[in-house]
């Protein structure tokens, strides 16, 4: 018998979700540690410039920490992990953790994103709210600092108009082994550079004509240092500030600032980041030597991306499955998105548990899709109710039945507990006909070695219901089989005296034809055949599994009548399902398949 579940094995399984080493928790301590003495961070309730927060009382927040998407896409798996990472440290440690909208980019960027992140954060049980304020921002209200910031960088000769071309200019950076070449226009003067940067902003100069960069060293070792851009011209309406602008802020110039504005303490991102940290940090430093900023600012700290197998996780690639249909939408259940996964019946609690499990380092891990599933089975197996669901469906007819029930119209009734662990969640009902469905791999005409199910001659026990003699099988023309015959054992029923008396090894799962609900379910499988699809620059979509999606009608036991969307239940020996939140209707009921009862991962 092997399709009862196994809890303790799948126990074992999932030792990979304990949770895992997180050394910005070390960090953290330290400076909460050190803190003593140090001038404290003044918070005067909103984001602003050193004026403001220095009239403020002391932050309340032990620290702040922020979740910054670009509204450019949708949220995938990875930036789950940076929404509970930030927001988790900020829980732990008496801090805040701010949602920051990074809108600074003009072209990309849409309300609908905007309120689609909000609603993942919010799904993943997080709560920008704090203490009755909200702490919802948007970097495209700081522009006007940025501004500021920009001239007072140029008035202190640490930042100057380039009118090199592109083409130049990448030519002057030099690279890992040559140093840069100045820029014919770096000293030409603060008043130049203050008015051709005026210039900028009043549109006097067309779209990329010239650009504000930052003036430090062109042979750094650290090409990032190499007087990086600071300011374009971009004649683009933001959905924000409309066309009030048409220079915009690089992103290197703008995160930093949005983090000091907000007063955030820790600055978390991924390791990519790391060689920009000396920019981060001169950028601030001289911002605040200016007095433009207050102290203490903030740090970066980074961190290894998470990534998925078997998956693609950057937005690009994402909307190119999306755009070239691929999948059928952002919300496929197949994507990595967590719109996609929520849809697949993913919990929040299991992608919660799964970022805790994989802790954070300083590598970027390749995280197995089997670590989040025994995640969602550890969730929903001490939650989720059963329910019998044949998904392969051959007929099962009981030749005695009018025999043993006295009519083919009697109809004998049968029930299980909704939940083996769970009493409260009640008894399921269903009941007996003379015609079932069972799952076709349940008979086999000859036998295999060990096989326990129906075969002519054997006994077996219908869960919840009546031990049976298989009798044979009815064929069509073709020799496929069309009906299992079998005979009902008298005084065999489950949780009567007799039940035990005749000893059988096989249980078959089933649904009485009479009550049956057909549904549409839908069966995923991997999206890609490679762990890493994209591994050494192939083009992912020549490694797209073309069969990702199985769709057939099966049965459902009629304790599912009336199954609301979202709704997650275990299909006996075949796994987790849920009620799709878009398709599903009780009339017409669509279940998808989250994941099966064990890992089938590495058995393909
Ligand atoms: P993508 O590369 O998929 O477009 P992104 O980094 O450009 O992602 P943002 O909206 O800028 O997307 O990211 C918001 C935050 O999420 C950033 O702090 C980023 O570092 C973090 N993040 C993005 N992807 C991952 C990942 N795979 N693992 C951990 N954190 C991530
Ligand atoms: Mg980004």
């Amino acid at each position: 018998m092997s399709h009862t579940h196994d809890a303790a094995k799948d126990e074992a399984k999932n030792e990979a979700a304990k949770p895992g080493n997180n050394f910005l928790r070390t960090i953290i301590e330290r400076d909460l540690a050190q803190q003593e003495g140090q001038p404290q961070r003044h918070f005067a309730g909103t984001p602003g410039d050193a004026a403001h927060h220095a009239a403020g009382p002391l932050d309340p927040a032990k620290i702040r920490t922020r979740f910054p998407p670009e509204p450019n896409g949708y949220l995938h798996i990875g930036h789950a992990k940076s929404i509970c990472l930030n927001f988790g440290l900020a829980r732990d440690y008496g801090g805040i953790c701010h949602l920051r909208f990074d809108d600074t980019n003009p072209e990309k960027e849409e309300q609908e994103y905007v309120d689609a992140i909000k609603e993942m954060v919010s799904w993943l049980g997080w709560d920008w709210n704090q203490g009755g304020t909200s702490h919802l921002f948007y970097a495209s209200n700081y522009f006007g600092f940025m501004y500021r910031a920009a001239e007072h960088l140029i008035s202190a000769g640490l930042a100057y108009v380039d009118e090199q071309t592109p083409e130049e200019m990448r030519a002057n950076r030099g690279d890992f082994s040559t140093p840069g070449v100045n820029s014919p226009f770096r000293d030409l003067g603060v008043e130049h550079h203050l008015n051709r940067f005026r210039e900028m902003r009043d549109g006097k100069h067309p779209d990329g004509a010239m650009v504000l960069r930052a003036k430090i060293d062109m042979a750094s070792p650290n090409i990032n240092l190499r007087d990086p851009a600071l300011y374009r011209i971009r004649r683009a309406t933001h959905h924000n500030t409309g066309d009030q602008w048409c220079i915009y802020p690089m992103y290197t110039f703008a995160h930093p600032i949005e983090d000091a504005l907000e007063r955030i303490s820790h600055s978390i991102c991924t390791l990519e980041f790391e060689d920009q940290r000396p920019f981060y940090d001169w950028l601030l430093g001289h911002l605040a030597d200016g007095g433009l900023l207050e102290r203490p600012l903030p740090h970066q700290y980074e961190f290894g991306r998470l990534n998925l197998s078997y998956v693609v996780t950057s937005k690009r690639k994402l909307r190119q499955l999306v755009d070239e249909g691929h999948v059928a939408g952002w919300d496929d259940p197949r994507m990595p998105t967590l719109v996609g996964m929520r849809r697949r019946g993913y919990t929040p609690e299991s992608v919660r548990a799964m970022v805790e499990a994989t802790g954070v380092t300083k590598s970027n891990a390749w995280l197995d899709y089997s670590v989040l599933d025994g995640c969602l089975r550890s969730d929903l197996e001490g939650k989720a109710a059963r329910a019998m669901a044949v998904l392969d469906p051959v007929q099962l007819k009981l030749t005695n039945y009018a025999d043993i029930f006295g009519s083919m119209e009697h109809r004998e009734p049968c029930s299980a507990p909704a939940h083996p662990h769970l009493p409260e969640l009640g008894q399921r009902s269903f009941s007996l006909g003379p015609a079932l469905w069972i799952e076709r791999e349940d008979f086999m005409e000859v036998p295999s070695k060990g096989y326990h199910r129906l075969y002519p001659g054997n006994k077996a026990r219908l869960k919840a219901g009546y031990i049976i003699e298989c009798t044979g099988c009815e064929k069509n023309e073709a020799g496929e089989i069309t009906a299992v015959l079998a005979t009902i054992v008298p005084d065999t029923k489950s949780g009567t005296p007799g039940a035990d008396a005749v000893k059988v090894k096989g249980v078959i799962t089933w649904v009485g034809a009479h009550e049956a609900i057909a549904a549409e379910l839908r069966l995923y499988d991997r999206l890609f055949t490679e762990a890493q699809p994209d591994a050494g620059g192939r083009d992912f979509l020549e490694v797209i599994n073309p069969s990702s999606l199985k769709v057939v009608t099966g049965y459902l036991e009629p304790s599912l009548a009336g199954a609301a969307a979202d709704v997650k239940v275990q299909f006996e020996r075949h796994g987790y399902f849920v009620a799709d939140r878009v398709d599903h209707r009780s009339d017409k009921p669509v279940f998808n398949k989250i994941t099966g009862l064990r890992d089938n991962w590495g058995a393909k």
